[in-house]
This record gives C-alpha cells, sequence and structure tokens, in this order.
C-alpha cells in the first residue's frame, strides 16, 4: 500500500486541484494540467507520479504529436472508488451508485413514504445497507465506498446540520445526523435542487443558473465556482418568484407565483402521475394540450428572460419537464426572444441531460468532490 502524506499544506493542496481538475477534465495531459493550474512542469510530475502510484488516475493512451514526444492523456482509473446518493423524497427512496467517472453503476428506487420517526430512519440505513450488498462493494469487486451523498427536498444549514424547512416532507427543524443515523459511512447532505445542478453542469468554470421544473420548481445559483446558498440558505427559490400578481394560488400560501404556473402538475390529469399522457397527446396534435403547452411556454418564458436578465449567464433547464422540452425549442425560444431585447442568441439555454435520479447522481457526485477536497492523504490497497 501505498500513501501519500506528511508533505507541507501546500503541497497536499496541489495535489487535490491536479486530482479536481482532471476530475472535470476527464481526459488531460501533464501540459493541460501545468496551463490551467498555473504550476511549474516538475510540480506537476510530482502531483501526477502520486496519484498514479496510488492508483487514483492512470495513463489513457497518447495525443496526437505535434512533431516532439506524443503527449500522454491522463484520467481518473475506473474500478475505484464509488459513492451512493441518496434522493429522500415524501413518497419515496432513490439511490444511485456512481464511480469518479461519473459512471452510474447501479440506481434502485423504493415506494418509501417519509415519516419524522425513528422507525424510518432505521429502515433508511437498512436500505442503503442492502444496497451496498447488493452491489458487492469490496467483495466481489475492487470498489471503495468513500460514502453516501443525500438530496433532502428543503431549506439546509449546513453549518448547523439541520433541515430547516421542508414544505414536501412537512417538517421544520430536524436534525441531519438523524438521515445518517444508522449508515456506517461518511456523508454529506445538500438540497435536492442543488444536487440536480451539481449532477447537470459539466463545464464548473461556466456561471450557471439551473432551473428545475418538476412537480415543483426550484434551482440553483452556481457562481464561480460554487453553489450560492444565499445569507439565509434561500437563494434560488425561483419557483416563489411571483410572475402573475394576484394569480394562481401557490402551495406556500401566496398567489402568483411561478410554481402555480410551470411546476409540472399543471400538465398532469388532477396534477397527479406521469408527464407521458399529456406529451402523448400534445405530439398527436391534441387542440387542449397545445393551448396548456402554449400557456405554460408563455410563463416559462417570462421566468426565463427575467433569470437571464438578473444573472446574464447560461440557463439549465432541468427536471422532468427539461427532459420532455427538446422538439419544443423553437417555440420556446421564439417567446423568450419576446421578452428580452438583450439576447438574439438563445444559445444559453440548455437541456439537462439526466432524466431520472438527478438529484441522486448529484449528491453521489457531491460526496465524492467532498472526498478529494477533505483527504489527508490518498492511499490504494
Ligand atoms: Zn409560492
Amino acid at each position: 500500500m501505498k500513501t501519500i502524506g506528511g508533505g507541507v499544506e501546500i503541497k497536499r493542496l496541489n495535489r487535490i486541484r491536479t486530482m479536481q481538475y482532471i476530475l472535470d477534465a476527464k481526459m488531460v495531459s501533464r501540459q493541460d494540467i501545468a496551463a490551467a493550474l498555473g504550476f511549474s512542469m516538475p510540480t506537476v510530475l510530482q502531483n501526477v507520479a502520486d496519484l498514479i502510484e496510488c492508483g487514483l488516475i492512470c495513463e489513457a493512451g497518447e495525443y496526437g504529436s505535434t512533431g516532439g514526444r506524443k503527449a500522454k492523456a491522463l484520467s481518473i482509473r475506473g474500478g475505484v472508488r464509488c459513492a451512493i446518493g441518496v434522493e429522500v423524497t415524501a413518497h419515496h427512496l432513490h439511490m444511485v451508485l456512481s464511480d469518479l467517472n461519473q459512471k452510474v453503476l447501479d440506481i434502485a428506487s423504493y415506494r418509501f413514504p417519509y415519516q419524522n420517526t425513528q422507525e424510518y430512519y432505521v429502515k433508511l440505513g437498512e436500505l442503503v445497507q442492502e444496497f451496498v450488498k447488493k452491489n458487492k462493494l469490496g467483495i466481489e469487486n475492487s470498489y471503495t465506498l468513500i460514502g453516501v451523498g443525500f438530496s433532502l427536498p428543503g431549506i439546509l444549514d449546513q453549518d448547523q446540520g439541520m433541515l430547516l424547512q421542508s414544505h414536501a416532507l412537512g417538517v421544520f427543524n430536524i436534525n441531519l445526523g438523524q438521515f445518517s443515523y444508522n449508515i456506517p459511512y461518511n456523508t454529506c447532505f445538500d438540497n435536492d435542487a442543488n444536487n440536480a445542478a451539481y449532477a447537470e453542469i459539466t463545464d464548473k468554470q461556466q456561471n450557471t443558473i439551473y432551473l428545475s421544473l418538476n412537480d415543483t420548481v426550484g434551482g440553483a445559483t452556481y457562481i464561480n465556482g460554487r453553489i450560492y446558498q444565499g445569507d439565509h440558505y434561500k437563494s434560488a427559490e425561483f419557483g416563489h418568484m411571483v410572475i402573475v400578481p394576484n394569480g394562481e394560488k401557490c402551495y406556500c400560501g401566496k398567489r402568483g407565483c411561478l410554481d402555480a404556473y410551470c411546476s409540472a402538475r399543471v400538465l398532469k390529469k388532477n396534477g397527479e402521475g406521469t408527464l407521458e399522457p399529456f406529451f402523448d397527446g400534445l405530439n398527436k396534435g391534441v387542440s387542449e394540450n397545445e393551448r396548456i403547452w402554449d400557456v405554460y411556454l408563455e410563463h416559462l418564458a417570462l421566468a426565463v428572460s427575467n433569470l437571464r436578465m438578473a444573472y446574464d449567464c447560461d440557463i439549465i433547464l432541468g427536471g422532468n419537464i427539461g427532459g420532455n422540452m427538446e422538439g419544443h425549442m423553437y417555440i420556446f425560444e421564439e417567446k423568450l426572444r419576446k421578452y428580452n431585447n438583450f439576447d438574439y442568441d438563445t444559445s444559453y439555454i440548455h437541456l439537462g441531460k439526466y432524466k431520472r435520479e438527478c438529484s441522486a447522481i448529484g449528491a453521489a457526485r457531491l460526496m465524492q468532490d467532498r472526498y478529494i477536497e477533505k483527504i489527508e492523504t490518498f492511499s490504494v490497497n
């Protein structure tokens, strides 16, 4: 077993930055690392040698020659580390196992209604442990589980370790430790929209607004390489921006919130079930569905235009609606231009790439990043 440690803090941080850069870029050369991070070549060579010897990265081929020696391509070594993401919702539990390359190795969903009881938290731990056992981690494969990231629907105070408020779960001031009470691994927590954004944002250098369009509307603000939480952990509550004064009633108690116009429930029969019947009808040209969709896109265009005005950055439309928007972008972009005289080009709009378990995937990714940020030594058995 090789262990790296004992160096001065700056050396450790340089190694972590090198690891994070390779993790984000997927495939890089030593020269890329030196240029991107501003490290000297001897520093890069040492960091890369250490990370290779520890088994966390590997040489994965060569770049084409530009005259001199061919540069070796470096990437994260597969089959070494993995993390679990757990998304808790009012009625379900979704779990995802992914490796450091963001490859999803397994997915499981259970109907598991949330209750703030000891019984629920004990069973939650049992389900996670069954998922670990089912995947035979470290037994029939070489993976080591680095931890479990949780995604919760609500406002979290990370410093105090509290779920301050969750409309979806119907609770206030819950200690986050309850969720990990029966889980013998490292854990981390974030809210569902932040985690979904974390899964969808591939370019960490790009400022991005993530708009989550599910049965509730939420979002995340990703600025300067981080999720902006706000002074009171309430940033990016885009669903409760009022877009129609005295409009439709929102579940939060106000009227005219974006959520009342652009949640997926608006498109579902009686607000329940899946979106399939609506989009099937829309694609078959059912006039009522076309009318509802037109109104939906009008409100969405208004909100997206306002977000673009406020933040001047890329915007990802995510959640179940984002997953169904392909093929409808022309009409949406036309509506968007009507509200926005500053940007004729709408290439700042992107659609989410994960059609399901997006928050759980993001929670696993957050756990992986926390592992790399906090690690004192890198080692591989
Ligand atoms: Zn509201």
